[in-house]
Parts: structure tokens; sequence; C-alpha cells
């Protein structure tokens, strides 16, 4: 451990836990943390209370010159005014003053060393410590000697509450993030995927100033060539469970930079789902949740310690983070080449989009801006109906620029470095959720495969009558009949008219963009 006075930051806990390794962080949380346990394969488990995902409607960036002008303003990112960010974070800190022993953990984001940034983590739960330690960069000896000044801190006070009469808090729970002063407050949300998504945002405001594209992707390497191949998708699209993939390298599973030398990851770990996992269909990420991986919200035995991957009583989010190194073939350093593949993930639920098709630039950059996915509605009964995300770059809640910004530089890089891109469909098939049944996984990592292989390159199409793509209608080891989804379903007018229900609510959700972007893109949108 080393000493450090975080007093500068008017914090004087005197027992502050300075970049602990993750044996003193298990023996911190078993030791003062009522419910934390070490799993049957050595994992530490913890609990995030209340909030088991994100709170996107409690995320402010506090608006103020310079970055006031960058900023896309509107309901993802919600202004606060700098005297409540003040408030918030004395707030924090006033908590973590309550505190006996306070945790403190210095890390990087960002592979690339030209574009890297110190992040401090101050928290008040050695479980946060030690995500942080799974999920950043964690620095050499010789880096942390002399780490010096960070670009961002995090106060994660998430214990305790906002107080909801502060202006501009709707909630008890506030995320808030302050470019100019370099600081991430979080109060009441215990949450640790905030604080990792906290960093993408922040990465996603500074890396596009730069000229590089900050995506919410996954990415895999070549192991011969070098070359990269990126996995964009919303929240349970696949973008982790994909990337784990033994032909290839792993770069990372969530958030990366494409830049002028290639691709690299933000992170320095992974955050998988964990239901429904198991060592069969997903080995690498099983085995993964062992001794110095963190095993949010999820059920153990109580006797023999054994996690039920299968259990939903306190969330269906349940997760595990663990650090790169921990899947057998992760690329280090986290970085490759320029990507020979840009593949974008959509869970439709409505079981419309074919598992696979090629989209030309104009499709490419339709999609992009869409940003779609679909999940299955609520547990009510009788409620079967999917719900639609358009999120636009595939990770609307992060992004901070207008998406135009983002989409701009995709367009440069792809056209630039010659990617093709690729539209994978792993939700459903032959039907609608209710009627149809998700994707195999066997059949998606078969598509992934041809794909990087460059079989599907080459491979027959026939052009979708509403969404004017084209379809790739062979892939080896994929049944052929299942290419093309209306042949699938029981009753092919019903796949029509599902088609074009979806189509509606493309074009409505692009109607905001439509003066934005070029003829082409506007009429690469489906028809009818
Ligand atoms: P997040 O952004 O929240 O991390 P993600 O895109 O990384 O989401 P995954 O964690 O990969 O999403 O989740 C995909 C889930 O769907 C996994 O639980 C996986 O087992 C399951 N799954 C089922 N069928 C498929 C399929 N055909 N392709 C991909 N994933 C599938
Ligand atoms: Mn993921």
């Amino acid at each position: 451990m080393q000493p450090i006075d975080l007093g500068e930051y008017g914090i004087r806990v005197s027992r502050v836990f300075h970049n602990l390794s993750p044996s003193q962080l298990y023996e911190e949380a078993i030791r003062h943390e009522s419910r934390s346990c070490i799993s049957d394969s050595g994992a530490l488990v913890a609990y995030s209370g209340d909030k088991t995902g994100r709170s996107p409607k409690d995320k402010r960036i506090v608006r103020r010159p310079p970055s006031e002008g960058d900023v896309w303003w509107g309901n993802v990112n919600v202004p606060l005014d700098v005297e409540s960010f003040v408030i918030n974070r004395e707030r924090a800190i006033d908590y973590l003053n309550t505190r006996e022993r306070i945790y403190c953990f210095d890390g990087f984001a960002g592979w690339d060393p030209k574009h890297r940034i110190k992040v401090r983590v101050i928290c008040s739960r050695p479980y946060h410590a030690l995500f942080m330690h799974n999920l950043l960069i964690r620095p050499t000896k010789d880096q942390l000697a002399t780490f010096g000044t960070p670009d961002y801190t995090i106060f994660n006070a998430g214990q305790f509450p906002a107080n909801a009469k502060t202006r501009g808090m709707t909630s008890k729970t506030s995320v808030d993030i302050s470019f100019e002063d370099g600081e991430i407050v979080i109060l009441g949300t215990e949450y640790a995927g905030e604080m990792k998504k906290g960093v993408f945002t922040v990465m996603n405001y500074l890396m596009p100033k730069r000229g590089i594209l900050s995506m919410h992707s996954s990415a895999t390497a070549d192991p011969v060539t070098g070359r990269s191949s990126v996995l964009f998708g919303l929240s349970g699209t696949g973008k982790t469970t994909l990337s784990a993939d033994p032909k290839r390298r792993l770069i990372g599973d969530d958030e990366h930079c494409w830049g002028d030398d290639g691709v690299f990851n933000i992170e320095g770990g992974c955050y998988a789902k964990a239901i429904h996992l198991s060592a069969d269909t997903e080995p690498e990420i099983y085995n993964a949740l062992r001794f110095g991986a963190v095993l949010e919200n999820v059920i153990v035995d109580e006797d023999d310690r054994h996690v039920d991957f299968e259990d939903t009583s306190i969330t269906e989010n349940t997760r595990g983070a663990y650090p790169i190194e921990y899947i057998p073939n992760a690329l280090i350093p986290c970085m490759a080449g320029h990507p020979t593949d840009l593949i974008f993930l959509a869970c439709d639920a409505f079981g419309v989009l074919p598992p696979v098709s090629r989209l030309s630039a104009a499709h490419a950059m339709y999609h992009f801006i869409s940003g779609y996915t679909a999940k299955v509605a609520g547990t009510e009964v009788g409620i079967n109906e999917p719900q639609t995300t358009f999120s636009p770059c595939f990770g609307g809640p992060f992004m901070v620029w207008h998406p135009g910004k983002y989409a701009e530089l995709l367009a440069e890089k792809m056209q630039r470095h010659g990617a093709n891109v690729w539209l994978v469909n792993t939700g459903w098939s032959g039907g609608s959720f209710g009627t149809g049944k998700r994707m195999k996984l066997a059949y998606t990592r078969s598509i992934i495969d041809a794909i990087h292989s460059g079989v599907l390159a080459t491979a027959p199409t026939e052009r979708h009558p509403v969404f004017g793509f084209d379809v790739v209608t062979e892939c080896p080891n994929v049944p052929k009949e299942i290419l093309m989804p209306r042949q699938t379903w029981a009753d092919p007018a019903s796949y029509d008219a599902t088609a074009k229900k979806l189509a509606g609510l493309f074009a409505k959700n692009f109607a905001t963009y439509e003066g934005g972007v070029s003829a082409e893109v506007r009429n690469a949108g489906p028809v009818g």
C-alpha cells in the first residue's frame, strides 16, 4: 500500500487504503461488508443494494464554459448548474469523511499511452475499489510511483443519497460529471457500472476533440494479421459474449477508440452479464469468474457458496467484473490495427432483421445513427410486444457530442480504411418474441467466424424488400432457411406486416436526424 493524503479534496479520514491488492480488498470486503462472501470459484460476491443497474435519468453534466458549447444538451446530457455540483460534491465528501475506512485506486483509461487519462477512484466500499482495479488499466509499480495528479477523480459516495431538494435533482440518485474540474460525483447508487460508464462518458467527450472515434463496442484482433474487428451494440446484444472468441485475440468487451494507429481499448477489464451463464456455451467468461473477479448481485448457496446463475431474484442484470487477462487469448496491450469489419449487433425481438446483412456505406451510416435494438417487454402477463430502443451510435446514453460528430468520424475512418459493415441480428428467429426463439448462439458465432474469415464478403446476397440492404443467403454452419427470416415464419404475410411496422418505427425515429445527413443516407432507410 502506498501512503496518500487526500487532504486536498477535504478528505480527512485517518485510514485511507491506497492501491490495495485484490487479496487485501477481499479481506476488507469480507471483514467490513455484511453480505460479501467468496464464491466456490474464488470470486468476490458483492451486492449493490437498491440500484442493480444504471440510472440514466439521474446523470448530470455540469453546464459551464468551455465545454458548454460542445455538449449535446437534452435527455441524455442533462445540465447541472455549478452550484448544485458543488453541493453534491461536498455532500459526497462529507459522507466519505464519516467513514472509518476509505479506499483509493489509481488507474488509467485508454491503452494508447498517447491518449490515456489518469483516473483516481475514491470510495467507501472495498468492492467498488476492486471493481475499478479490474475495469481500469492497472498501472505498473513504476507508473504508480510517478502517477502524479489524476486527470479525473471519481468520488463515489453511492451509499449516501443526494438531497432531492438540491436544484436539478429529481431523485435521491445523482451521477454528476464536471469536465472542467475533472471530477465525477456519485450519490445514491452503489451500482458499480456507473463508475465505468462515467469514465466512458469522459472519453466520449475528450477523444472526438482529437479526431478519435470513441465507440460503445467490443473488439477482437485477427491473430495473424493483427487487424481488428469492432462489434457495436446496445446492452444485451452480445458485445461481451461474442468477443470472448477462442479464434481471435480479445482487445476488449465494451469501450474502444479508433484513432490514426488503429483501435485501442479504454478499459483494463470486462463486465459480463452473468445471467444464465454456463461453462458449456461461454467457457472463457465462466472461467474468468475466479479469484480477483467481482460477482455482483448473484445468489450463492449458503453452504457451498456455489453461484446459481439462473437466479434472477435480485436482478436479471447480474454481472461479473474481471481483469482482461483472465480471458486466455486477451491481447495485451489491448491495441490492434485498423478494423477489417464493423459489426452492428441488434437483438431484434421482432424477429424481422435477418441473421446477417451486408451494409453499404449509406446503410451503415443510417443504422449507426439509428442504433436499433429491441427488448422483450416486462414480465407482466399478456404483454409480449417487443419494446424498441433507438440509441444513436449504439450508445446514446454515453455520448456527449451531437451524434453527427461520431457519425462523421465513423464515415471518414470507414472510408479511409475500407472496413466492411455488417448488421447481425442476435435476437429472434422464426417469429417475434412469443412465437419464435432467440437465435442460437452457435449460429451467431458461425456468422461472426464467416465474417472474419472473409467468406461472407463474397457470399451470395438478396436485397431485403423493406430494409434495402443485402441479406446474406449462405453461411457455413448456419442453416440456409434461417438466413431469410420470411421463410422461417409460419405465416409470411405476418412477417411482411411486422417488417412494415418495424420500418415505420425506424422512419419515425430517424426523422430527428434527417436534416443533418446526406440524401444518400436519408434514402438508406426502409421503405414502406
Ligand atoms: P452490455 O453493454 O450491457 O455489457 P453486451 O452487448 O455486452 O451488453 P452481452 O453481455 O454479450 O451483451 O449479452 C448477451 C446475452 O445474450 C448473453 O447473456 C448471451 O448468453 C445471450 N445470448 C443468447 N443468444 C445469443 C446470440 N445469438 N448472440 C449473442 N448473445 C446471445
Ligand atoms: Mn458487455
